[in-house]
């Protein structure tokens, strides 16, 4: 294999999501003259645009999908692959693309993002949302549907069950509360009319990039235009695409077969026992339904809590799973428990020159008491960066520390319309019950949680116009005593930027 060597780069990164292209700009701009080479699956690269840094932690940015001759104008030392990796061999540092080529390095980052984990594999009514080919798909199969049934309870879930009109939804959360992943009970129930409400005109401009699907191009690729400057690529079916990220559903129309608005009906508590096709279900016994009636539907789902559904197809919004299945094989990565390749507080693996960032890797360093790791956008970008500056600070002989954004978790989203803000330990994370919360909540309008240890804030979740992000984010990392304030901390009469300032 070490014979057959194409070339020997200084810096190979694998992966053309966030983590890969953040990585990528950061050590082309580090070490000009180091020759960069990006190998990536997709046809396109994911760039960040209009960053804005929204506090010390806070950040907001657009994503483009682009063609990757962008970033090689900018670095011309950099070269782009595009072809996959089908093998490393960390020993001889080298790996083998699906083309058949062999690549040297001499440092490596992985950048290879997650894949939806299904409920099934190869049930052709069971649908995973990652990339923008299966959003279309998504689309397609979703203007002749009159019900479906979405299964999962984090971000996409809640993004689709908001997004889809004229066709009934089933909803099977496993939880007790709508979107655990991010909220507590209280905040599910504040979100909840939402779900039965129209949703608000859409008057502004959507600050993100639009995807939307075109009729196939002769030659069966297809077109998507990105963006809202209405920038118009090529683009080819992919095997392994990057994850979709904020408003992936913006542009994207999610319209079932019939008229009228949301109809959504939630199944709390239950996971899936078996997903059966209209065969199958005639030639079990009768008393595998539940209480619903059968119909005439492609696919039926029986959940544990003995309801069984028809339906026209299944979402499984159950999360990703690292995908590191590629580069394992005759290696020794040290995985983490959710199978992601463990990093230490350099996003090194524990293979020698081997980098890890994004949703591939798992943050194992000893984290700072206000951050997680949670497999999420600006996470992606992040990591990259840091990844770039690890690397490049290793060939330079320069000593580096653990970046100020790992040391609290923060995040901006947007659920069912509402402005979304997540600090530190939002949810108690990991505080047992040491700790204790505040809440105030205006029906409709804003629904503000602070979390509490030892009298101290450690967590927030804020949704509405708060405008208490960069205020509660500074009493988080001052980890000021707020014994003395009590419940006046959320009085809504009070200013509590002039508070504490
Ligand atoms: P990816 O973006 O997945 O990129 C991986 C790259 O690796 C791709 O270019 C792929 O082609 C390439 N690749 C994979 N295997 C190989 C191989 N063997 N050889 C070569 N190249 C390979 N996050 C948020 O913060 N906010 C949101 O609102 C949000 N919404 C989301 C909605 C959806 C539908 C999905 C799926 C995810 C969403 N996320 C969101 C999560 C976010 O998109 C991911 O955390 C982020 O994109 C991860 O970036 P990444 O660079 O690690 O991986």
């Amino acid at each position: 294999m070490a014979n057959r060597k194409e070339k020997t780069f200084r810096f190979i990164i694998v992966g053309g999501g966030i983590a890969g292209v953040t990585c990528v700009e950061q050590l082309s701009s580090q070490i000009p003259s180091a020759d960069v080479a990006l190998i990536t699956a997709s046809p396109h690269i994911k760039t960040v645009t209009n960053y804005r840094q929204v506090s010390k932690t806070l950040e907001e940015f657009d994503v483009e999908e682009q063609p990757s001759s962008v970033l090689e104008e900018k670095f011309p030392n950099l070269t782009v692959i595009h072809s996959a990796v089908k093998s490393l061999h960390t020993r001889s540092h080298s790996l083998e693309t699906t083309d058949g080529r062999v690549f040297g390095y001499e440092k490596l980052c992985i950048c290879g993002g997650g894949r939806p984990k299904l409920l099934t594999q190869e049930n052709p009514y069971v649908l995973g949302i990652r990339d923008t080919d299966s959003a279309q798909e998504l689309q397609k199969r979703l203007s002749k549907a009159k019900r479906i049934v979405v299964v999962g309870n984090g971000g996409i879930a809640l993004e689709l069950v908001y997004e889809v009109e004229g066709c009934e939804v089933i909803w099977a959360v496993k939880d007790k509360a709508i979107g655990n992943t991010f909220f507590d009970a209280g905040a599910a129930q504040f979100l909840i009319p939402s779900l039965e409400a129209d949703k608000p005109e859409k008057d502004a401009p959507c600050k993100r990039p639009r995807y939307t699907t075109e009729e196939p191009a002769p030659g069966g690729s297809h077109t998507f235009t990105a963006d809202r400057n209405a920038r118009r690529q090529g683009s080819s079916s992919t095997e392994a695409g990057s994850a979709l990220g904020p408003d992936w559903h913006e542009g994207i129309v999610l319209q079932g077969s019939e008229q009228g608005t949301r109809r959504v009906s939630l199944e709390y508590q239950c996971e899936v026992e078996k997903i059966f096709t209209s065969e199958e279900l005639l030639n079990s016994p009768p008393q595998t339904l539940g209480h619903e009636n059968v119909g005439s539907w492609p696919v039926y789902i029986k959940l544990t809590n003995g309801k069984t559904f028809g339906c026209d197809f299944v979402v499984s919004a159950t999360g990703v799973v690292p995908n590191t299945e590629p580069f394992l094989h005759g290696n020794n990565f040290a995985l983490a428990e959710d199978g992601g390749l463990q990093v230490d507080d350099h996003m090194m693996t524990s293979e020698p020159d081997v980098y890890a960032a994004g949703d591939v890797c798992t943050a194992c360093w000893e984290h700072s008491p206000m951050w997680q790791q949670m497999r999420l956008w600006t996470q992606a970008r992040q990591m990259g960066w840091y990844a770039g500056r690890c690397m490049a600070a290793q060939v330079l002989s320069e000593p580096i520390e653990l970046d100020f954004c790992f040391e609290l978790f923060s995040h901006i989203t947007k659920f069912f319309n509402y402005k979304v803000v997540l600090l530190g330990k939002f949810n108690g994370q990991g505080l047992g019950s040491d700790h204790e919360l505040l809440v105030r909540c205006t029906k409709g309008l804003e629904y503000v949680k602070v979390v509490l240890s030892g009298g101290r804030m450690v967590g927030a979740v804020l949704i509405g116009e708060t405008d208490l992000e960069e205020t509660f984010e500074n009493l988080i990392l001052n980890e000021m005593d707020l014994t003395p304030y009590g419940e006046e901390l959320l009085n809504p009469n009070i200013d509590i930027e002039d508070y504490f300032d």
